[in-house]
């Protein structure tokens, strides 16, 4: 009787979850998607679907084809392999594959039909300013936070000549270049007009700061963010370090902005297949809970790229309220993945965290990426609810609403504003 009645709690709970998760907007906090004032920057479309770069990894595992033959192809015929590989010749399991199905499937195409040409046609007769309204409200998305790097020449004269900016694209400054490659970038930051020189002194980084003071105001930046390799190391005797602590970080203190790091990816595993032949590698987190302990001013976004840094994460996390944990990313991001890591997450830090962002680089994507993680992050919240449910602490509607809205986005728009 008693596991009857638990049974309807547990339905009646994993109604208002579903229904209360399919309909919160989320704020988006990283992607790779441009303002549509970018034009061929936002990337849109099948084809564009279908050459997206864990595609492009899963497909060269079935061809016999030179990469340099496939490399010379145009964007379409590159398609048509795919396609062919990954969605005629076998069936479309994978998670990125199934998420061009999702896509497809909620935009009101067919797929059943197998049928290419019609979809190109369909993606043929939009529009892009409708396509963008289109995608946001199939994602439920509020607003997609860019990826904005002033060293990329084709987005940087954009940005110098200033445009109406479309207020759902937030922007968020990257700046891997700055501190990955301090040489070659001290010769660009110079050729633009900065006055630094090759030796981290004093002017130089005083000139740095005013370069990311005027890119920050520029782009009216959320954050800054870097990539960063696996063997990452803080405190070092390294130009990356020097230019973290005595440039990025004050000027993130000076504008309360939280610094994002994404650490975990071998760049160029196997350079073959370009954008696609980057790997993943164990991450000494010890660099991060250095940052986090040293500069207590200082906040701190993370989310690495293995599955075996995520626990030590959590704990981490646990330690450094100037932490905030995100995202399942890239090859985290898949339904078993991306469930037991907010799981985890939830389990160790409760709701101070943002447990997804969908890294979506072509529009349709937020789609599928969104759909997808709304189901893992019901399932997950469910279990817990249920959980409470079980000591008579029964979450109500409202209560479950406030806690959804946190995780897709209140959360972290809590820890851009708070002051530590
Ligand atoms: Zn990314």
């Amino acid at each position: 009787m008693k596991s009857a009645l638990f049974a309807s709690v547990r339905q009646r709970l994993r109604a208002t979850v579903e229904s209360v998760v399919a309909r919160t907007p989320v704020a988006d906090i990283h992607t790779h998607l441009y303002d549509p004032a970018f034009t061929d920057l936002l990337l849109w479309g099948i084809d564009e679907l279908l050459v997206y770069h864990y595609l492009i990894a899963e497909t060269f595992r079935r061809l016999e084809l030179p990469f340099d033959r496939f490399w010379a192809l145009g964007r379409r015929e590159q398609a048509d392999l795919v396609w062919q590989a990954l969605f005629v010749e076998n069936s479309p399991i994978s998670e990125a594959c199934r998420g061009v199905l999702t896509t497809l499937h909620r935009l009101g195409l067919d797929v059943k039909k197998r049928d290419l040409a019609a979809v190109r046609q369909w993606f043929a007769r939009q529009r892009v300013a409708d396509h963008v309204d289109r995608c946001f409200e199939l994602a439920g998305a509020s607003s997609v936070c860019m990826t904005n790097s002033p060293f990329d020449d084709l987005e940087r004269p954009l940005w110098e000549r200033g445009f109406r900016r479309d207020e759902r694209f937030t922007a968020a400054l990257r700046i891997d270049p700055l501190l990955l490659d301090w040489p070659a970038t001290a010769r660009r930051l110079t050729g633009w007009g900065w006055r630094v020189g090759r030796t981290l002194n004093a002017r130089t980084l005083g000139e740095v700061r005013r370069f990311l003071a005027d890119w920050t105001r520029r782009l009216d930046a959320r954050f800054l963010m870097v990539s960063l390799p696996p063997d990452f190391a803080f405190p070092a005797r390294t130009d990356t370090a020097r230019l973290i602590e005595d440039a990025v970080l004050p000027h993130c203190r000076e504008f309360n902005l939280p610094f994002a790091l994404m650490p975990g990816v071998k760049r160029a595993v196997n350079p073959s297949l370009r954008l696609a032949g980057d790997g993943v590698g164990l991450s000494n987190l010890a660099a991060l809970q250095n940052l986090c302990a040293a500069f207590p001013h200082n906040k701190f976004a993370a989310t690495v790229l293995a599955r075996e840094n995520q626990h030590e994460l959590c704990v981490l996390a646990r330690k450094f309220r100037n932490l905030h944990l995100f995202g399942c990313w890239w090859f985290l991001n898949t339904p078993s993945l991306a469930g037991e890591t907010t799981a985890m997450r939830l389990e160790l830090l409760g709701l101070s965290v943002t447990p997804q962002h969908s890294d979506a680089r072509v529009l349709d994507q937020l789609i599928y990426k969104w759909t997808h993680f709304r189901e893992v992050l019901a399932r997950v919240l469910v279990e817990k609810y249920t959980d409470l449910a079980a000591t008579g602490w029964n979450p109500t509607r409202t209560e479950i609403e406030r806690d959804v809205q946190n995780l897709l986005g209140g959360e972290f728009d809590r820890f851009c504003r708070m002051t530590v």
